[in-house]
């Protein structure tokens, strides 16, 4: 029986899920119900490890609180993870493994890059090839090889601030939330030119919502970089909530 004069926690139910049924569950009865109306799955009152209740509300002797009481991740009694709380970690890591098994992918196309370039010149008798000019020939081939692991690539196309530029097309990975930018070295975009459009480039995708893992890629066959790790040291790391990842191929002569 309930103890009107007293405080004392009500029951809450939810859903395997994580939907929060009624948070009084002795108090209203009615509310009550077998399966969630949001999702369909099947609800729960008690722990499913030591069978104690599910903590709901807290009513306090006369005071009536407008407080909806939070859906708990683990047991009080027993330390275990709720069904909801264990799926949520599950996802949270496959989807994280997800994403680092895709930077991963990412990478070894930009560190095989050169040899890739090599590789299709050398064709038999001397036939026509795919030449690697400039920077738009670097985002073809880069784009070919990025179908080898990805399904859903998407151009984002935008004009830079700096001056004397074109406009130019990064790949978002939308999936997996990576923007990869492209560029190719070349007389006037050597160390310090490079750097500056580099952090200029990562300003912009800071605040882009698709956007976790930013990946710059520099393909500087003709070797006009002098420091190439330290600029990829500089450019690297966490800015914000954003990943920034510089790669500078080939590397030293
Ligand atoms: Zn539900
Ligand atoms: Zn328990």
């Amino acid at each position: 029986m309930i103890n009107w004069e007293e405080d004392f926690y009500d029951v809450m139910q939810v859903c395997k899920n994580g939907h929060q049924i009624t948070d009084s569950y002795n108090e209203y009865p009615k509310y009550r119900k077998d399966f969630c109306s949001e999702c369909g799955e099947e609800t729960i009152f008690k722990c499913p490890n030591c069978n104690s209740d599910i903590k709901g509300r807290h009513h306090v002797s006369g005071v009536i609180s407008m407080y909806n009481t939070p859906v708990p991740k683990h047991c009080e009694n027993c330390g275990n993870k709720y069904p909801w709380a264990k799926k949520e970690e599950l996802i949270s890591n496959s989807m994280k493994e997800e994403i680092n098994s895709a930077e991963v992918l990412v990478e070894n196309i930009c560190n095989k890059f050169h040899l890739v370039v090599k590789q299709i010149r050398c064709r038999y008798n001397e036939r026509n090839s795919i030449e690697i000019n400039d920077e738009y020939d670097v985002q073809d081939l880069f784009h070919a090889l990025l179908k080898l692991h990805f399904d859903d690539i998407r151009e984002e196309e935008w004009t830079p601030s700096y001056a004397g530029s074109g406009s130019r097309v990064d790949f978002l990975l939308k999936k997996e939330k990576i923007i990869i930018e492209i560029k190719k070295t070349r007389m006037n975009l050597k160390d310090k030119h490079l750097g500056e459009q580099l952090i200029i480039d990562t300003e912009r995708y800071k605040s882009h919502p698709d956007c976790k893992t930013l990946i710059c890629f520099v393909y500087d066959p003709e070797g006009f970089i002098n420091k190439a790790r330290s600029i990829e040291n500089d450019l690297s790391g966490k800015k914000e909530d954003l990943l920034v990842k510089t790669i500078i191929v080939p590397k030293g002569y």
